[in-house]
């Protein structure tokens, strides 16, 4: 095959993945295998950037609105992250930000696995949620967010600002969710993150409310308006503000102590009641998150590490010891 029918087939393959994935919350491969057709892609584009095409996976956010939503455009897109796989990776992403800002301090939280979601807050009331959609443009699902009891409807600051955060369903609710489907002979669900986004995107907001769902955010659009200059203060802002935030998260001074946690939370992710995939790494300073700036698909001050694949053995183990 030659190099360029390799990558279209690749193009060709991944959107239908994510298709399945995004779409109909239906995955056909395991993300392990995706990211590794993914990243094969990227490095032939790479070398080959006379194939890469406008539409191609690499330069997308993966996800689509559903017609049966309002759709509605965002203030600021919502990205994608990039991603590192291995030391490498992550030595090579540290490796560009001191180049461009010099010496930084990196925050490092879990990556949960669940559906990314903005939250908009006019003088301190919640007003609008939206999914991430394909970044551009996400779908009005702001009833089947005002389920999730973590949500705070209305805050004590007369605030007008926008706050994104990952929607997921907890690995116990999931199990009893797939054990009540079970038993009245309904398809059970792949995994909490493909049960908590087709949750949220049920027209029928009761259907929604029944799921369980609950949410840690994780990011304020403009920092400026709850006067953080940090990551680390947006956080502790949002904590103020009643919002709920992850507690496991910590600064880092070098990219040594961003492995050092790596380590940590590869050992214990299975201890957590939620599911993670990786770990994001953010320049905490804003400042220097301006310098750094964006690709088309991510910010340049931020990359997600993922864990080598095993979940999904771990986890139906989980489910076999459970039975
Ligand atoms: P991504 O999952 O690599 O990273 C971006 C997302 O991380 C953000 O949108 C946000 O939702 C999430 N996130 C979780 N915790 C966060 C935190 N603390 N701070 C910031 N963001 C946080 O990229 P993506 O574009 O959302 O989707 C790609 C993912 O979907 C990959 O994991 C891929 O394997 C999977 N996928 C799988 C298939 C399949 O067929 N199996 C198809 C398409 C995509």
């Amino acid at each position: 095959m030659t190099v360029e029918a390799r990558i279209k087939s690749l193009q060709k393959k991944l959107n239908q993945y994510n298709y399945e994935y995004h779409v109909l919350d239906q995955p056909t491969i395991e993300d392990s295998e995706y990211d590794a057709l993914l990243r094969e892609l990227i490095e032939l584009e790479q070398q080959h950037p006379e194939f890469k095409t406008d539409d191609s996976p690499t330069v997308r956010v993966g996800g689509v609105v559903l017609d049966k939503f309002e759709k509605v455009k965002h203030d600021t897109p919502m990205l994608s992250l990039g991603n590192a796989f291995n030391e490498e990776d992550l030595r090579a992403f540290d490796h560009r930000i001191t180049q461009a800002v010099g010496s930084v301090q990196y925050m490092c939280e879990l990556k949960i696995d669940g559906l990314a979601v903005s939250l908009k807050y006019e003088d301190g009331k919640f007003i609008q949620g939206l999914t991430r959609g394909d970044g551009t443009t996400g779908e009005n699902i702001t009833e089947n967010l005002k389920t999730i009891h973590n949500i705070r409807l209305s805050i004590e600051e007369p605030l007008s600002f926008e706050v994104r955060g990952e929607a997921f369903m907890s690995k116990d609710v999931f199990k009893s969710l797939n054990e009540s489907r079970e038993s009245e002979g309904l398809d059970t669900f792949k995994n909490p993150r493909n049960s908590a986004a087709g949750s949220l995107r049920q027209l029928d907001s009761r259907l929604a409310s029944k799921r369980k769902l609950d949410i840690f955010l994780y990011s304020v659009n403009d920092l400026t308006e709850i006067n953080a200059s940090t990551q680390h203060e947006a956080l502790s802002r949002l904590d103020t503000l009643k919002f709920k935030t992850n507690q496991e998260r910590s600064l880092k001074d070098n990219i040594e102590g961003v492995l050092d946690y790596i380590k940590y939370w590869t050992e214990h992710r299975h201890d957590l009641r939620y599911e993670i995939d990786g770990i994001v790494i953010k320049v905490n300073d804003l400042e220097q998150q301006q310098q750094l700036g964006f690709t088309e698909k991510s910010p340049r001050w931020a990359i997600a590490y993922k864990f080598p694949a095993e979940e999904v053995e771990t986890y139906l183990h989980d489910v076999e010891l459970s039975i």
